[in-house]
């Protein structure tokens, strides 16, 4: 006998790539889906914009929000057959108004989003310029979502329940801040990356940058070509690693930041000391929900959103709640995908959850064998070498096929090079073979 399917009213939030995959699963799973989206177009973190925030460091609460991270040189640091959708291929479309380049600019990522949601008619599903701005669980079960739609003079705020709210807001909008001793008097500017746009405010400075993840790595050569100097601080290069960057005349590596001073001086841990005009934080970001009421039961805390079930559910408030694209150090768009199909199976019925005591059972586990390898929390959701395990996991529950072989094996050869080779490999390779697999298992999806 056929399983019957239930039909849930969904409430997505955020129309980034990971909304829009979430709205197109649940609506092929028979759901009825919105999706709520606070700018005017979808994209996410791919929508450009020249504007920074109020406050550099994005410290002030009420400062003005600017969505996006992007710097206006960006390329991916993924190669585009890795990085899309699996059934809707990031290639080339090789028209000239196009970027055909295996590793291309944001807007051209852009671009792929705005074909994706043209070609599975997601628009339809979008509210535009509506901000989510209350999440929270009615006493008869349902999710009451209070949002508000500025649209010119014209102001709405509305609220209603749903079945399920699934959250898909994006983490890299609220700033992540380096702890420096003595930054209090220093007298110099501070920002943190996500306001970072181009080199030229930066022209003849002395600019110390924190951190060492890619957008560390991009920014640092970027501001290279303008400011005087360039220190990069960071606590992850191994020891001895420090002094000039190779290739660069005025670019120098150091540990982290001792102590900044009131005369503008600023110390690292190898006993080297600069003046400096300003200090970059590419620190990263914090999990941030702010319109999310849960009464205490899903918490941030040291940035583990917790208590998730495999990064998606909270157990006691399963499966009517749940996060899409929470891990990082991952391939993105595949694992929205796939977490998304899971969360529609499973809100239809077609797929299974284990009971609350069980699923928690799992996490404290999960928990505890962090804690045991000396893990902090906020790596909690860190995937890196893991992520293909629990892509294959996720695929394995909703039924689908597991990730294609060609996939993982361009991933893994990849990414050393972006640590080995940052300035040339985004243009030069040696994995013709794994283009040629994957160019023919896209076969089956292009006109
Ligand atoms: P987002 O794209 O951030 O979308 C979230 C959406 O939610 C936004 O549209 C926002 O307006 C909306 N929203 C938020 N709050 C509300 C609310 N209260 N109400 C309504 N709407 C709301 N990934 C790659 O695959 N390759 C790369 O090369 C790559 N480079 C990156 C470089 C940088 C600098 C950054 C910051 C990220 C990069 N990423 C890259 C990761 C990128 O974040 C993901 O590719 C993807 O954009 C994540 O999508 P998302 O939908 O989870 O979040």
């Amino acid at each position: 006998m056929a399983l019957q399917l239930t039909s849930r009213k969904v409430a997505v939030i955020g129309g980034g790539a990971a909304g829009l995959v979430a709205a197109r699963e649940l609506r092929r799973e028979g759901h009825k889906v919105v999706v709520f989206e606070r700018e005017a177009q979808p994209g996410g973190t791919w929508v450009y914009t020249h504007e920074v925030e109020s406050d550099p460091l994005g410290l002030d609460p009420g400062r003005t929000i600017v969505h996006s991270s992007l710097y206006s040189s960006l390329r991916t640091n993924l190669p585009r057959e890795v990085m899309g959708f699996r059934d809707f291929p990031f290639v080339a479309t090789g028209k000239d108004d196009r970027d055909s380049r295996r590793f291309p600019g944001h807007e051209e990522v852009l671009r792929y989003l705005e074909d994706f949601a043209r070609e599975f008619r997601l628009h339809e599903l979008v509210r535009y310029q509506t901000e989510v701005q209350y999440v929270g669980l009615e006493t008869d079960g349902m999710w009451k979502v209070c949002s508000r739609s500025k649209v010119g003079d014209d102001d709405r705020k509305l609220a209603e329940t749903y079945d399920a709210v699934v959250v898909c807001n994006g983490h890299y909008t609220e700033p992540r801040i380096a702890d420096i001793p003595g930054a209090e008097h220093w007298p110099g500017r501070q920002t943190h990356s996500h306001n970072y746009r181009n080199p030229e405010p930066y022209q003849d400075q002395v600019v110390v940058l924190i951190g060492s993840s890619a957008s560390a790595v991009d920014i640092s050569r970027d501001i290279a070509g303008a400011a005087k100097e360039v220190h990069v601080a960071s606590r992850s290069k191994p020891a001895g690693s420090y002094g000039k960057q190779p290739g660069y005349d005025n670019m120098w590596l150091h540990p982290m930041i001792e102590s900044a001073y009131e005369d503008g001086r600023v110390a690292f841990q190898d006993g080297s000391v600069v003046v400096a005009d300003v200090i970059l934080h590419c620190t990263g970001y914090k999990y941030h929900f702010p319109f999310l009421r849960t009464g205490g039961i899903v918490n941030v805390d040291d940035n583990r959103v917790g208590p998730l079930y495999q990064h998606v559910f909270p157990p006691a408030l399963a499966p009517g709640l749940s996060f899409v694209g929470l891990p990082f150090k991952v391939v993105p768009f595949i694992l929205c995908e796939l977490q998304s199909k899971w969360i529609a199976g499973i809100l239809s019925g077609r797929v299974s959850l284990p009971s609350k005591e069980k699923m928690m059972e799992e996490v404290e586990a999960f928990y505890s064998t962090l804690k045991a390898a000396g893990i902090p929390k906020r790596y909690t959701h860190q995937l890196g070498d893991q992520q293909f395990e629990y892509y294959d996991w996720l695929a394995a529950e909703s039924g689908s096929p597991s990730v294609e072989e060609w996939r993982k094996n361009m991933y893994f050869a990849k990414s050393p090079n972006r640590i080995i080779r940052p300035e040339t490999y985004r243009d030069e390779w040696d994995d013709d073979e794994l283009m040629l697999q994957a160019h023919q298992d896209f076969l089956q999806y292009l006109p």
